[in-house]
């Protein structure tokens, strides 16, 4: 229900969740989500191929290294990386859309990403790591999951370690131990974030008319 306080208007955030695969990450975005319409997803541009059931424009925006890069060369974007031996990168028009008409923003990127979106967008970014209760927590999950074959749990018990090193680098860090925990502590990260004076750019004509 919309009440006073909310008709405020907004600058909306960039939200950046960052956390080792298999730290339950999706199951919290997912959760967050579904019970907010204030957020929208950033849809990313990719140079590797679309997997089954991908849709573009959906799940990414597919497009050849060419293109790619010449949308670097004119700063369409926000920031882009190499992941795996691929470019991602951050679409920026439609994230200040969405800014500006206060929606706040999620992000599925890695590290490299975050550190831009520091660098480039200091006051919007919002960043929480999640860190698993243990090391083999996240290989539990991983393997309950039912969703990858051994090598390619290998491959992600490997990279974890690297993605949890950069903990230090975001403002909040939450421990999904106890699910329900972690994503109150998210929800709770978001309210405070969002009634923060620099983002209520209403405020003014609030307080004028109060
Ligand atoms: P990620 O998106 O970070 O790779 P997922 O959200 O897919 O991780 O979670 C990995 C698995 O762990 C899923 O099967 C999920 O249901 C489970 N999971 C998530 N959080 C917890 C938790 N706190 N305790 C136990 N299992 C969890
Ligand atoms: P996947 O190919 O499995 O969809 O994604 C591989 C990795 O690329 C993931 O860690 C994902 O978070 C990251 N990624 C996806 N889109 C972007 C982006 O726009 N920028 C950056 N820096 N990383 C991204």
């Amino acid at each position: 229900m919309n009440n006073i306080d909310d008709n405020i208007q907004r600058r909306g955030l960039l939200l950046v969740l960052t956390a080792p695969s298999g730290c339950g990450k999706s199951t919290i975005t997912r959760k967050i989500m579904g019970d907010d319409n204030s957020i929208v997803v950033s849809v990313s541009a990719t140079t590797r191929d679309a997997r089954p059931g991908e849709v573009d424009g959906e799940d990414y925006f597919f497009m050849s290294t060419e293109e790619f890069r010449h949308k670097v060369s004119a700063g369409d974007f926000l920031e882009w990386a190499e992941v795996f031996g691929r470019h991602y990168g951050t679409p920026k028009a439609p994230v200040e859309a969405a800014l500006v008409s206060g929606k706040d923003v999620f992000f599925d990127i890695d590290w490299q990403g975050a550190e831009q979106l520091r660098r480039n967008a200091p006051d919007d970014l919002v960043w929480i790591c999640i860190l698993p209760p243990t090391i083999q927590s996240l290989e539990d999950r991983l393997r309950a999951r039912g969703q990858d074959s051994d090598e390619v749990i290998a491959r992600r018990m490997l990279e974890a370690e690297s993605e949890a090193s950069h903990w230090r680098d975001a403002d909040y860090v939450v421990v999904n131990d106890d699910l329900d925990k972690a994503i109150h502590q998210v929800r709770s990260i978001l309210q405070a974030e969002r009634i923060k004076r620099i983002r209520r750019t209403g405020l003014e004509e609030f307080v004028k008319n109060m």
